[in-house]
């Protein structure tokens, strides 16, 4: 890499702040056609009413014309049976007509009730459709302004993600391409911080006491380190209680580290015929471990966080 270390801490934080930035953008962007998603919902809801309510209307109107039109023959029923009176000599002949004219009055009767029932019916199904009609119509209107404003909402919203895009690019054109990937995705899943320092043996980004050897290879500052736990990217940051809490946290720490690579040498002990010789050779190489010592792997932690 052509540039200084401090070159591309400096360089990172400030693609840092774009990264959040367009991020945030994109999220926004993302979530605005779920601001019509409710209305969406009620209007379908409601044209689903609509269709039934329709099916009643149709039902309903079917109906009274049938009762209309029963009304009508009983009527002529009734009307013939009178004239007939007229011509009538019999007592026979008079109960027989009279019973005819008795029984289409009753059927008048009972169809004019009917219809009255059906028309009551008729004109609640003709409200309610109209009602439903309204509210269709005005959640129709709805989402069209919503979505026009969304539209040209996220016309701009993707002008600036363009513009940040283009203004990232030439920002970043010394860095590695793996490492500005790695870097967008941390950026992503940290919530915006990608880059940190370390305060003492503490990764301010998860809080964690980390290694001392770890903590000197990010103050040599010769390679881009990321942290063990949270993936960021470390750059060594000097504080006032740097040196005290150093020395306390790095005696206690060296044990640790030791204890857990001994488990982890346990573990595939097939190869270490060096058992006894790597006991002393670690004892003596406690200042320079090797790069790879805080036992995660960075590549896996990254690919893992969106999950
Ligand atoms: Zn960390």
């Amino acid at each position: 890499m052509s540039m200084r270390m401090d070159e591309v801490f400096e360089t990172l934080r400030q693609y840092q702040e774009m990264l959040s930035k367009r991020v945030e953008l994109e999220k926004q962007l993302e979530a605005m056609p779920k601001t019509i998603e409710i209305q969406n919902q009620m209007l379908s809801r409601e044209k689903k009413s609509l269709a039934e309510v329709k099916e009643q209307y149709i039902f309903s109107e079917a109906s009274l014309k049938d009762l209309r039109q029963q009304l009508e023959e009983a009527e002529i029923k009734r009307e013939n049976a009178e004239k007939q009176m007229d011509g009538i000599t019999t007592q026979r002949e008079y109960d027989a007509v009279n019973k005819e004219i008795r029984e289409a009055s009753e059927k008048e009767q009972d169809l004019r009730r009917r219809i009255q029932e059906e028309e009551r019916r008729f004109a609640d199904v003709d409200d309610r459709m109209h009602r439903i009609e309204i509210s269709v119509s005005a959640l129709e209107a709805e989402i069209n302004q919503k979505r026009n404003e969304i539209e040209s909402n996220s016309k701009t919203i993707s002008d600036e993600i363009e513009n940040l895009h283009s203004e990232e690019n030439s920002l970043t054109k010394e860095l590695d391409d793996d490492l500005k990937f790695k870097f967008e995705r941390i950026i992503r899943s940290k919530s915006g911080m990608g880059i940190v320092p370390i305060h003492g043996v503490v990764c301010t980004g998860c809080h964690m006491i980390l290694p001392a050897s770890f903590v000197n290879e990010v103050r040599q500052a010769d390679k881009i380190v990321f942290c063990p736990y949270c993936s960021r990217i470390l750059f060594y940051e000097e504080t006032e209680a740097d040196e005290s809490m150093e020395e306390i946290l790095t005696g206690s720490l060296v044990d640790l580290t030791e204890e857990e690579a001994e488990d982890t040498e346990d573990s595939e002990n097939g190869e270490e015929s060096e058992e006894t010789s790597g006991r002393s050779k670690r004892g003596s190489s406690r200042k320079k471990k090797t790069p790879s010592e805080p036992v995660i792997d960075n590549d896996f932690l990254v690919d893992s966080m969106d999950e």
